[in-house]
């Protein structure tokens, strides 16, 4: 396994495992229950790890999501800002639009 990516949001990176996922590639979550116990704990990255062997066509699939440029859009529920590649908001599931 690679690590493939990872982010602070566990939700963003839910996404990116859900668009794996619709693409027929496993992947598997790290740290995302992660607490070193402390008060004031330090900023989690949750990790997204995938086969070492598919990490080549993983990092196109996100590169393509970037390249996209795809507009970020406003959930009209919630007001949360989404990334153009995801149709779901990360924060209420609503839907794009
Ligand atoms: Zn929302």
């Amino acid at each position: 396994m690679e690590l493939l990516y990872r982010n602070e949001n566990r939700l963003v990176v839910y996404n990116i495992k859900n668009l794996l996922e619709s693409k027929g590639i496993p992947s598997e979550l790290r740290n995302e229950f992660a607490s070193n116990g402390a008060v004031e704990a330090p900023q989690i990255f949750v990790e997204l790890w995938v086969d070492k062997n598919q990490i080549e066509s993983c990092r196109e699939i996100l590169e393509s999501i970037e390249s996209k440029n795809l507009k970020d859009w406003i959930c009209s529920q919630c007001g949360e800002r989404n990334g153009g590649a995801f149709e779901l908001c990360w924060n209420c599931q609503n839907e794009n639009g």
